[in-house]
């Protein structure tokens, strides 16, 4: 048996159907079912992608056995129809049309009207008794056909046709009759010729031959490997094509053609949403060449046919579950479905359609939850403008950091600060921001730049800090010492009103409505479903109150990570930070910090109230400690006047600590073991908060966190502080209290001999954005330099340091699990590095049983989707999981 190569659909039966995406594509999958089901359809058949695959494959050769098969398909279809291809009495005309499994709207070719030549022009105006629509589909045909096959290009078509208009004084196609379009056509074939060397093809059979080649072809155009590759779809799927009889929407009033939704796809409401245009073909919808009327407007031009897309329409969503996108035309009152695909749409319908869907009983919770990439999560979680509001639209930048926020315009960092941190509303507007700007980004609603790109730092700075942002928005021109900006005339000055949309780059004159996010509504319900399903918990990384309170509004759980050195570097504790490091005895040390202790103490009270009994884990210092040292002598001399300390003692200090790779320096527990005094002070601040709330009946459970340990010893040496400051200090306040001391497993033999570190901690938490530098011995902050190059050579298939390398780092993960827990039956682990937001990390801690994933408060209810789809997808596939 030779291979099926084409796949014939008409008259009530198809040979392929719904399921067969992969050979027949999406749209010829979606016409054979279509075509079972007994919706109307006009009849074609499918060639596979497998023959797209073998073209490419064997030098843009076809298999042998294509020909037969074809003509068989072919010959079929003449009789289906009882019209022949190029017979002028009675002519069959075709489109030819692209379609992959996964659709890539306008990226490849269709061909319609193909069949008609200098005879059939006639044959088919006394048939139809329309010789305009006849002409016309003639001009329309050479017109793509030399397009799409001989690579002429669109507007040498569109100058004849433009010119024949203007020669007529008309402004519309429809207003052209039939003399013109004979007379375009003349120049139309002129055109073709002049480029090809050939005239145009009179065998319909050769435009046929012609036209498949040319869709075959346009699977490697440029646009179409764009496509794929923003889209992660793979360049060896191959596109299929259909060859299909047309039907016309261009024979006159009683006929057209349209697209539609069978919900809203961009708000998700339950409503019938789409366009037609009556008299008009194909593409003319989307090209834009008369405004298309909504669809509802259909109910009255053509009732019956209306009546009937509604219940095909509807049929459809049933049949698929889930919201339909479809293309039809109507000729002469007869309505024909020509595709049918899921429908895109935005984050906030797919939510809405969701859970709609659950409560009409088309689909299951779980199969609710599947519906949404966790990642569009991040889309719901911003404040966006009023759909309401009337806008005016002064710039476009690029959409850095997503949200809307308004406010008035500051030119620089300070004024933000000072003016932001005072309550009121400002954006920062800068040519570009640099690391002194951080404390105004901080406290401004929102951030516009005229320079630098999606990476520059207003743009990563923002994302950080879950803020608006526009920037590179280059056609403003800013000036800073003006404290204004302006384009094209218009002046803005500072303390006027504007507004940013970082989702959209939209930069708008005036204050503006925004609607704040909440997880409410259908939102809130979706959420609600997926905590009930999931297993893993989720935590955030929060280092200050105001961060908690995020969190915990975003359903966090506790918190994962509180860096305490986030703390130090306060304006007002900096100063004892640095004069504890700069001290020469332990005594000078211990003074600065008893300085310190109470800040601390004041800060883990913030954030355990905040944290209303959920558990909260502080690691103790780990940075470096020359990061808190003054870089220039300037610096340093204002240093020197607050704490009493000669400038050259400071200079000498900070050129001590100098390390050449302070990655792998005098940081983590190496620090709290050279000088115990530190952890002393830590575990202090954090054991009297706790007590302090205790005493006023507030519950709290403090997790102390031990970084960098890769030997036991490291772990014994600290815990013996940690515990005995904690016990002392519990004793003294008199409360009971408990607590834990457990480590971060970040370097690698901390994950190797996990079992015996296991004895001493009472919980692991993943460090994976050490781990990973260490695992792969990439520093991060290094990386950047090459890892581009990597992900181009697919050296890399993604970014380590964005998701987890799971065959590497993943394994030491996982056998830190396992060794870990012999140890200690149940022992509590989690992951608090980047990766614990990361969809695909998540859903990967699920099935090495950790018991959280913590990550930034922003996305929190990102990781609580992508814990839920752990589960679901665990039971379809039995936990079998595959390293990359
Ligand atoms: P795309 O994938 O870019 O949407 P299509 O193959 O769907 O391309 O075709 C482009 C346009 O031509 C669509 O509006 C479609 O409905 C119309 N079309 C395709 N085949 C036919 C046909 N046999 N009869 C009438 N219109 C057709
Ligand atoms: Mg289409
Ligand atoms: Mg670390």
């Amino acid at each position: 048996m030779s291979t099926k190569y084409v796949y014939f659909f008409g008259a009530g039966k198809a040979d392929g159907k719904g399921t067969m995406k992969d050979l027949l594509g999406g749209k010829g999958a979606g016409l054979a079912e279509m075509t079972n089901a007994g919706v109307p359809v006009p009849p074609g058949f499918t060639i596979t992608t497998d023959v797209c695959r073998y073209y490419y494959a064997n030098k843009q050769r076809l298999p042998k056995e294509l020909e037969a098969q074809q003509k068989a398909a072919l010959d079929k279809l003449q009789k289906t129809l009882g019209k022949g291809l190029g017979d002028p009495k009675n002519p069959l005309l075709v489109s030819v049309r692209s379609g992959a499994k996964f659709s890539m709207p306008g990226m490849m070719d269709t061909i319609l009207n193909l069949g008609i030549n200098d005879v059939v022009v006639d044959g088919l105006a006394e048939l139809t008794h329309n010789e305009r629509f006849a002409w016309d589909a003639y001009r329309r045909f050479i017109q793509m056909y030399g397009n799409v096959v001989e690579g002429i290009e669109k507007n040498e078509f569109e100058h004849i046709l433009e010119g024949q208009k203007n020669k007529r004084g008309v402004k519309q196609d429809v207003e052209l009759n039939v003399a013109d379009l004979k007379e375009i056509v003349v120049h139309y074939k002129k055109l073709f010729e002049k480029h090809v060397g050939q005239p145009f093809p009179q065998d319909p059979l050769k435009q046929l031959e012609g036209a498949r080649n040319a869709v075959f072809k346009s699977w490697n155009n440029t646009r179409a490997i764009t496509y794929r590759r923003l889209n992660k779809i793979s360049d060896d799927l191959g596109t299929a094509v259909n060859v299909q009889a047309m039907v016309f929407g261009n024979m006159g009033n009683d006929s057209g053609t349209g697209v539609g939704f069978t919900r809203n796809p961009s708000t998700g409401t339950k409503e019938f949403y789409g366009e037609y245009l009556t008299n008009a073909q194909g593409e003319d919808v989307v090209a834009g060449i008369r405004t298309p009327k909504p669809i509802v407007e259909l109910h009255n031009d053509m009732p019956a046919v209306y009546k009937q897309l509604r219940e095909i329409t509807s049929k459809l969503e049933k049949h698929y579950r889930d919201v339909q996108d479809f293309e039809f035309t109507v000729e002469k009152n007869k309505l024909f479905m020509l595709q049918t695909r899921t429908g895109k749409r935005t984050a906030q319908s797919a939510v809405k359609i969701a859970v709609d869907m659950v409560k009409e009983k088309l689909i299951t919770k779980e199969e609710a939850l599947m519906r949404l990439e966790p990642e569009a999560i991040d889309q719901l979680l911003h404040p966006v403008i009023d759909p309401k509001a009337n806008l005016k639209v002064i710039a476009k930048g690029l959409p850095a950091s997503p949200g809307a926020a308004t406010g008035k315009a500051v030119f620089d960092a300070d004024t933000a600060a000072e003016r932001g941190k005072g309550g009121e509303a400002v954006i920062l507007i800068r040519q570009e921001t640099n690391p002194d700007d951080i404390h105004g980004m901080d406290a401004a609603k929102g951030i516009l730049t005229a320079r630098g790109g999606m990476t520059s730092h207003a743009a990563v700075v923002a994302r950080g800090m879950g803020k608006s942002c526009v920037a590179g928005c280059e056609s403003i021109r800013v000036s800073e010492e003006q404290k204004q900006f302006s384009i094209n005339g218009t002046t803005v000055k500072e303390n006027e009103w504007i507004t940013i949309d970082g989702s959209t780059g939209r930069v708008i004159l005036g204050q503006v409505p925004l609607i704040e996010p909440e997880i409410s509504g259908e939102f809130g319900i979706f959420m609600s479903w997926a905590d009930k399903v999931r297993k893993l918990k989720v935590r955030a990384n929060a280092d200050i109150p105001r961060d908690a309170k995020v969190a915990m509004q975003f359903g966090a759980e506790g918190i994962g990570l509180c860096r305490t050195e986030h703390m130090f570097f306060a304006e007002d504790r900096l100063p004892f930070m640095q004069e504890m490091i700069v001290a020469t005895d332990v005594e000078a040390r211990k003074k600065a910090l008893a300085k310190l202790l109470p800040f601390q103490k004041e800060d883990f009270k913030g954030l355990f109230k905040e944290m209303k009994g959920y558990a909260v884990t502080i690691r103790t210092i780990d940075p470096p400690l020359h990061e808190f040292l003054p870089k220039t002598r300037e610096d340093a001399e204002v240093l020197s006047r607050k704490i009493n300390v000669s400038t050259d003692k400071i200079m000498q200090a900070a050129e001590e600590l100098h390390e050449f790779n302070p990655m792998l320096g005098h940081r983590g527990c190496r620090l709290g073991i050279t000088y115990p005094e530190i952890t002393e002070m830590q575990a202090k601040a954090i054991i009297s908060a706790a007590c302090e709330l205790a005493k006023e009946g507030i519950k709290v459970v403090p997790e102390i966190m031990i970084p960098l340990v890769g030997n036991i010893k490291e772990l014994q040496d600290q815990k013996a502080i940690v515990v005995r400051v904690a016990d002392e200090t519990i004793q003294e306040y008199g409360v009971k209290l408990s607590y834990m001391v457990g480590t971060m497993i970040e370097v690698p033999r901390g994950a190797l001999t996990a079992d015996e570190i296991a004895t001493e901690a009472e919980f692991f938490s993943f460090g994976t954005n050490d781990l990973t530098q260490m695992t792969l011995g990439f520093s991060r902050d290094d990386a950047g330099k090459f890892i581009k190059v990597y992900l181009e050579k697919k050296i890399f298939k993604e970014d380590p340091f964005q998701t987890l390398d799971q065959a590497g780092v993943g394994q030491l993960m996982e056998m830190a699990v396992q060794k870990g827990r012999k140890t200690r039956k149940g022992m509590k682990m989690g992951i608090c590095g980047e990766h614990g937001g990361d969809p695909a990390s998540v859903k990967f801690c699920h099935r090495i049983g950790l018991n959280y994933v913590s990550c930034s408060p922003y996305r929190v209810p990102i990781a609580r989707l992508a814990a839920a789809q752990a589960v679901i997808e665990g039971k379809s596939k039995g936990h079998a999981y595959t390293s990359k």
